[in-house]
């Protein structure tokens, strides 16, 4: 019998049980069985962390950027020592597998770790005489209260795109983590707690759409950084123009995979497998079409079918499991309807994946991994997010018709090119609308030190997810102009 444990937010330094009576379930994907209740935190919560968030900004912000740096020291080492800790709570609730579980929290890390760099990142710069004898100065000064609202597909890392820079420049700050995922934060947060930050410097607010909202319309949040699909984060975009906070607002995602016929197709298999199947395709980054450019076709369609049916599905908790289930029941039925429309729409299916069988988990949330061939662009499968397992193949002639699909979807986040031709990689990466390239590797992901964003409708802002300029994001420039006669 697993035991439900109702969880509790974060404020000023201390758990609280919100007064909510509304508590969602949450699910282990593997199982099928509940483990938790996560509150649906209402307006009046989220005010209290508000508060709390503000009350501990002057303070914070008057704390020297190296002393504030010092706090993310110490949290480094403590999350080295829960690291397996903070993996393993997440893939009983997201479902990924162990070793991708890994990687997410090793991502988490790299941020804390990149953040403590601020003595050099929030310097800002000066000249002297402007004008004669009057000197200028261009200081970085924290803002206030940010906050930060997560997907539910990276759990523990989301979060800590944008936390770690927020506070290490002076801010305060509060989370708002998935409600289909909020134990790995929750974990993560027990860290934070024994990291000793002042009182209402961290919070976390369980909670959804109207824990969101109560964010996005609280006149003390200076700013909001959101990860999750587009719809939502065109919402997020459009609130926080209306109530003038800053906003970096990153949504979902349609990526092109293009095959060229001088590929080393033997080579690139593995990447290209965990392009698409990788967090069972549940992932911004994932591949979402596969487009064999010419001749590579028939090739490539016949090993990437006997890759993908060679992965081993299961509880990513077991050893040697290479795909984990999708996060819910409810998502689960989303992507089968997608693949029923796949094939009311005439796609062939070569593979599939629906009625995969996991052994000793019955009521596990699995898909197996699933293909279609024959896919024309205009088909629903080729245009919409899916988010699962599932790998439509489209067939072009050249580089130029593979561009113009990429150029044509609504969404912009990541396109990635196998090819042996420097030429041939130059022109796609020079051309591709989209921001995150990847050349004969199948998941760009920036690391921590460079800047996580995609363009057209997966994203709504300028300043992108950590990188270089994530630290403007979270510091206003003060221009001082000065003269001493
Ligand atoms: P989602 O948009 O359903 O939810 C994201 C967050 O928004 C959650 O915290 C949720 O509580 C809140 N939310 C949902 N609907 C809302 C509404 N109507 N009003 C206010 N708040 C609302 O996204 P998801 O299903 O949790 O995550 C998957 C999506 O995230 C995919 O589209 C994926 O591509 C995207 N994603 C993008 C990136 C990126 O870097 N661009 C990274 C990870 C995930």
């Amino acid at each position: 019998m697993t035991n439900i444990r109702r969880l509790k937010n974060y404020i000023n330094g201390a758990w609280v049980s919100p007064d909510t009576t509304e508590y969602g379930d949450i699910w282990c994907p593997a199982t099928g069985e509940k483990i938790g209740e996560v509150p649906f935190s209402t307006a009046a919560e989220v005010d209290k962390a508000v508060q709390a968030a503000k009350e501990a900004y002057w303070e914070w912000r008057c704390t020297p950027p190296l002393t504030r740096a010092r706090y993310f020291f110490k949290l480094k080492d403590l999350f080295e020592d829960a690291f397996e800790d903070i993996a393993r709570t997440l893939v009983t609730e997201e479902g990924k597998t162990l070793d991708e579980s890994r990687g997410e929290v090793r991502r988490m890390i790299e941020n804390v770790e990149h953040a403590t760099g601020v003595t050099t990142m929030m310097t800002g710069y000066n000249l002297e005489d402007i004008a004669h004898g009057i000197d200028c100065t261009a200081e970085r000064q924290p803002i206030g209260v940010f906050g930060a609202i997560a997907p539910f597909n990276f759990p523990a890392m989301v979060p800590w795109w944008f936390m770690p820079y927020a506070v290490v420049c002076g801010n305060t700050y509060i989370v708002k983590p998935s409600e289909q995922v909020p134990m790995t934060q929750t974990k993560i947060f027990e860290i934070v707690d024994a990291c000793g930050f002042p009182e209402g410097v961290v919070n976390m607010v369980h909670g959804a759409k109207e824990a969101v909202n109560a964010m996005l319309y609280h006149p003390d949040i200076n700013g909001i950084s959101f990860v999750g699909s587009s719809p939502t984060a065109r919402h997020i975009y459009k609130a926080c123009g209306e109530t003038g906070k800053r906003v970096q607002s990153l949504g979902g995602a349609k990526n092109f995979v293009l095959v060229m016929p001088d590929a080393e197709l033997d080579k690139s298999m593995p990447s290209l497998i965990t392009s698409f199947y990788g967090c069972a395709g549940e992932r911004c980054l994932s591949g979402s079409v596969l487009v064999a450019v010419g001749a590579v076709y028939e090739e490539l369609k016949k090993k990437f079918v006997a890759a993908a049916r060679a992965l081993k599905v299961g509880n990513g908790l077991e050893e040697g499991i290479q795909m984990g289930p999708l996060v819910s029941q409810k998502h689960k039925e989303k992507v089968l309807g997608y693949i029923e429309k796949g094939i009311q729409e005439g796609a062939r299916l070569l593979l599939d994946g629906r009625n995969i069988t996991v052994e000793g988990y019955p009521n596990g949330f699995y898909i197996g991994p699933t293909i279609f061939d024959e896919v024309h662009p205009d088909m629903t499968i080729a245009k919409e997010e899916i988010f699962g397992p599932v790998t439509p193949i489209i067939r072009v002639e050249n580089l130029d018709e593979g561009l113009k699909l990429i150029e044509k979807s609504p969404y912009g986040n990541a396109a990635c090119l196998y090819t042996t031709n420097g030429k041939t990689a130059r022109e796609f990466k020079y051309r591709a609308v989209a921001s995150m390239m990847g050349i004969n590797l199948g998941i760009a992901a920036p690391m921590s030190f460079f800047p996580f964003g995609g363009a057209k409708g997966s994203f709504f802002g300028d300043i992108k997810g950590h990188g270089r300029e994530v630290f403007q994001f979270f510091t206003d420039t003060k221009v001082v102009i000065q003269r001493w006669t």
